[in-house]
């Protein structure tokens, strides 16, 4: 079990699954809609500046290197375009980059639900090791009060991922009301962004799931652990 648990693969099987699938539906979605011009032959970029103005922020956009890692970060209020997303006047780019802006609204607002995101961020980066670590010890020392508030740290990773599900969804939602009631989509514009960011959504799903498996199976392993003893 320290090592590797064949038990482990049939428990985090179904999300991993999930998140492959996601990655390729985000993935082919996106080159679908990249290759698409949109109609009033706007870039990323452009739409960005655009849709800032119209929801009267004035904050700075700046490009970031890869592909489809587009984001906006609360910490600097910097809206970061891929070069793809950026350059490319294409349906997809419209609706990635109004997701992004969603989440420059959701900050300047004060949305409830970023914010909690923004709180869990610490802990769930490191309440994973911590839970790693009361865990194997007490399994070691035969404590199981330990093992379970190991596990109660470990729960912080499937808390954020949770967390994070109504900050991305509501982005979409704002996403697609902006582009509906903007002068940049042509006919049928919509729904292809929604088309992006549904399948972007998926991603978020999928790790919620990856999240929830894992503390199965290590609540799984404790409940043994348990049965043994008595
Ligand atoms: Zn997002």
């Amino acid at each position: 079990m320290f090592y590797f648990d064949p038990l482990y693969l049939l428990f985090a099987a179904p999300a991993l699954l999930l998140a492959m699938f996601a990655q390729w539906k985000v993935s082919s979605t996106y080159a679908k809609y990249t290759q698409i011009r949109n109609a009033r032959n706007i870039t990323g970029l452009q739409a960005a500046q655009y849709l800032l103005r119209a929801n009267g922020l004035n904050l700075n956009v700046s490009g970031t290197p890869g592909n489809l890692t587009d984001h906006y970060d609360p910490r600097d209020k910097t809206l970061y375009l891929s070069e793809g997303v950026a350059r490319t006047p294409s349906v997809a780019a419209l609706g990635i980059v109004a997701h992004e802006v969603g989440h420059a609204v959701q900050d300047a607002q004060g949305y409830a639900p970023m914010r909690l995101r923004a709180f869990l961020v610490a802990p769930a980066s490191i309440g994973p090791w911590i839970g790693y670590i009361l865990f194997i010890a007490g399994i070691f020392i035969n404590a199981s009060g330990l093992v379970w508030l190991g596990i109660a740290f470990f729960s912080l990773s499937l808390v954020f991922a949770l967390a994070t599900l109504p900050v991305e969804f509501n982005a979409s939602q704002r996403a697609l009301a902006m582009l509906r009631s903007s002068a940049l989509v042509g006919q049928g514009e919509v729904e292809a962004a929604q088309s992006v960011l549904t399948a972007a959504a998926l991603t978020y799903i999928a790790a919620a799931a990856q999240a929830l498996s894992t503390l199965l199976y290590y609540v799984f392993v404790a409940l043994n652990l348990g049965r043994r003893d008595d």
